[in-house]
């Protein structure tokens, strides 16, 4: 059994995740109750570390302090592949942290028994953040504590007309998609901080980022928001579609490109994708998972009449109905990652597959 020590720049400057949990904490959150868990299940196997204690200000003369957590397993290889499960950036969306928890739970699970799954732990880096906002969650509200919409705080201004506030606005913090005050978010720059220490030199990574709310179908947005051309990578995410549709035809999601429903300001993963550009320029793809929701909703009408109902399947079959439907597909991922250089465009197809990528996805814009 592969068993990874601690990466080399690793602190532990904030303790334990333990440390910050007490019986209040967990009846708001209970995703930190899975994720302590899963921490125990995982000794020796994976590594948890405090990334920042965020403060949660619940009433005037009370506030709870909150850990962003990072969990990582697999190989310490600077040469190995990572895939990286994002959850909970809108804290209201709180089944993209369910589901990731989820699969994590399965992966911890095989690790006590599947030595096939063990020994394919030497070709890949797993990285889990399951909770990305926990103060927005623990507040049942989309943007973090300072009322800044995580995915329109990047620098990075849409090329085209956005629509009217959902595309991003700078008014007021009270008023939703708030974009912040020109700076990034502290939970955004520590998830940039994040990416380019353990991810970014890599020769290959994914990020998954796990989302809810967009209509009635399973979409994987390539989260390209600020213009609708093709980005320079559309290549290999047209490979990952195609062997994706290959592997499994029946699937049921849309995959395709956010900007052929909106485009936004100050998406995050347009400026990671700037700076692999710039400082890396290793093949990275983020793609978000955009859980539709309407159909929870439509299923319950009653849904429509709470906040975290329209975000989050409120009955218990519906519930584990989504938890394990997503599973297929996060194994196709890490599977994909692992054997990236397989399927990954070259010199040579790569014209071809930009083709094909602006036939399938642009012709019309
Ligand atoms: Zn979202």
């Amino acid at each position: 059994m592969p068993v990874c020590d601690h990466l080399p720049n690793s602190s532990k400057k904030f303790g334990s995740f333990s440390d910050y949990l007490n019986d209040e904490i967990i009846e708001l959150l209970p995703e930190y109750e899975s994720i302590s868990t899963l921490i125990q299940q995982g000794q020796g196997f994976m590594q948890a570390e405090v990334h920042a204690v965020l403060d949660a200000k619940v009433s005037k003369h009370k506030t709870h302090k909150l850990p962003l957590v990072g969990l990582s397993f697999g190989s310490t290889n600077i040469n190995a592949p990572a895939i990286t499960f994002i959850g909970g950036i809108h804290g209201i969306e709180r089944i993209g942290s369910q589901v990731i928890l989820s699969y994590l739970h399965t992966l911890v699970s095989r690790a006590k028994w599947d030595n096939n799954f063990m020994r394919s732990l030497s070709h890949i880096r797993f990285n889990f953040l399951p909770v990305m906002n926990p103060v927005g969650m623990l507040l049942g509200t989309r943007s973090n504590g300072n009322g800044v919409d995580l995915m329109r705080n990047s620098p990075i201004d849409a090329q085209e007309k956005v629509p009217w506030f959902v595309g991003g606005q700078q008014l007021s913090r009270h008023l939703p998609w708030y974009r912040g005050n020109g700076s990034l978010e502290h939970e955004n720059q520590l998830l940039v901080d994040f990416l380019k220490q353990e991810c970014l030199h890599r020769p290959f990574n994914l990020v998954l980022d796990c989302h809810s709310g967009f209509g009635f179908r399973d979409r994987l947005w390539i989260p390209y928001a600020y213009r609708k051309r093709p980005p320079r990578t559309v290549a290999n995410y047209f490979a990952l579609y195609q062997l994706w549709q290959q592997t499994y035809p029946h699937n049921n999601y849309v995959f395709e490109p956010q900007s052929r429903h909106y485009t936004t300001h100050g998406d995050l993963w347009d400026h990671v994708g700037k700076i692999v550009k710039h400082e890396f320029n290793n093949p990275f793809l983020s793609l978000t998972l955009e859980m539709g929701s309407w159909n929870w909703v439509k299923k319950s009408p009653k849904q429509m009449f709470s906040y975290q109902g329209l975000f989050n399947p409120n009955v218990e079959h519906r519930w584990s109905r989504v938890q394990r439907s997503h599973l297929v597909l996060f194994d196709f991922m890490t599977q994909a990652v692992s054997n990236y250089a397989n399927w990954l465009p070259t010199n040579q197809t790569k014209s071809d597959m930009r083709k094909a990528a602006v036939k399938q996805w642009y012709r019309a814009t």
